[in-house]
């Protein structure tokens, strides 16, 4: 026998696996319904998604097979996940891989195993999608294409509900002490790191929908001077309402942070363009308005905020990392600056996000 062998990605592999958060959890409807499809498909006696884990392979929906994991070592689905194409055979007893396999010479004495890599977003192999046999059987193209058509649905499964990772999603995969380190102290909002963090789950969630982006970036003016004229203590209170503000301004599924500093983040899932720019006019309008601190002689500090905008079209979300977004917004909220402050500049990622297509 021949032990799966380990991919030469496995330390990276095995760490964006365990970041889905699939592992020893329960079988979930929506993938058993495609092994069970898959069973009345090939009629075969056993059918499988495994995740191939550590040194075990977890199976995460299973048909005909009583036990939720085997040794990795000795699993089919380590030898498949070496390859794209699907691995294919057709009897274990002729195989110098396979032959004296304990799952071949024991329980549930395989013969015929067909198995398609299943990947993750960030394009891991998280295990297989296979069909086995106890009797020795050769697949049709026909039936390796099938299997792989549903190989497919399991990605897009997977991806839908396992890195849609909302922030009620991140708040769940952590623990106390992990969450601690993304909150910003001040303010109680995300910090850069939860804030990256979320704009990574965010654009790759975009990708699965087809679903725009939006992102602002945010810095109030000439806040030198309010520290300046009013102190710290006033200037760190102006950095509280302007969040608050932000907190109350913005829809559920808004993602907003202290990215550094006097400077913020809003992230605007699903967000339309031209609902994103009436959205950061109004957000400018709301701060000019509603941000009141009053100082400890009860005069009244009044800021602004300028707003640097751009906008993943469905189109984009393939092809901008998280970096290059934030960059772009930092680029547009330079040129809000140099346009007087007090106000929102766009600036476009691709051609998908030219304002002149809200004018057609
Ligand atoms: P601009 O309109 O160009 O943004 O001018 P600005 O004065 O806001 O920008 P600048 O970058 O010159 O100054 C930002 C100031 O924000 C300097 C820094 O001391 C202050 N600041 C950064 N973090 C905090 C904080 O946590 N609390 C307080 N009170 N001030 C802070
Ligand atoms: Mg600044
Ligand atoms: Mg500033």
């Amino acid at each position: 026998m021949k032990p799966a062998p380990v991919p030469s990605d496995e330390v990276d592999r095995q760490k964006s696996l365990e970041a889905m958060g699939l592992l020893s959890t329960p079988r979930d409807p929506e993938l058993d319904r495609i092994t069970r499809l898959a069973e009345r498909l090939f009629g075969s006696d056993i059918v499988a998604i495994s995740l191939l884990d550590n040194d075990r392979q977890f199976f995460k929906s299973r048909v005909n097979l009583s036990v939720s994991e085997t040794g990795r070592d000795i699993s089919f689905c380590g030898h498949a996940v070496m390859h794209d194409a699907p691995l294919v055979v057709s009897n274990a007893l002729d195989d110098d891989r396979f032959h004296d396999n304990p799952l071949v010479t024991g329980g549930p004495e395989i013969r015929s195993y067909l198995g398609v890599p299943i990947s993750n977003q960030q394009g891991y192999k998280l295990g297989t999608l296979c069909v086995i046999d106890s009797k020795k059987r050769d697949f049709t193209k026909d039936e390796i294409a099938t299997l792989q058509d549903l190989a497919h649905w399991v990605e897009t499964v997977i991806a839908l509900r396992y890195s849609e990772r909302s922030q009620k999603q991140l708040l769940e995969d952590l623990n106390t002490a992990q969450r601690d380190v993304l909150i910003d102290t001040l303010t109680g909002i995300w910090n850069r790191r939860g804030l990256e963090e979320l704009l990574g789950r965010e654009i790759s969630s975009a990708q699965i929908k087809s679903a725009p982006v939006g992102i602002f970036m945010l810095d109030i003016d000439h806040f030198k001077r309010v520290n300046d004229t009013y102190g710290h203590l006033v200037g760190d209170k102006v950095i509280q309402s302007i969040s608050e503000i932000m907190a109350s301004s913005m829809r559920d599924q808004d993602i907003i942070g202290r990215f550094g500093g006097e400077e913020f983040v809003c992230i605007l899932p699903g967000l339309r363009l031209e609902r994103m720019m009436y959205l950061g006019y109004k957000l400018c309008e709301t701060f000019r308005e509603q941000c009141k601190v009053t100082n400890k002689d009860g005069e009244l500090v009044s800021v602004t905020v300028s707003v640097g905008a751009t906008w993943l079209s469905p189109h984009a979300t393939t092809k901008y990392s998280s970096d290059q977004v934030l960059q772009t917004a930092d680029d547009a909220l330079y040129e809000a600056k140099k346009g007087g402050r007090d106000t929102v500049r766009y600036i476009p990622l691709d051609e998908h996000g030219s304002l002149e297509t809200l004018e057609e």
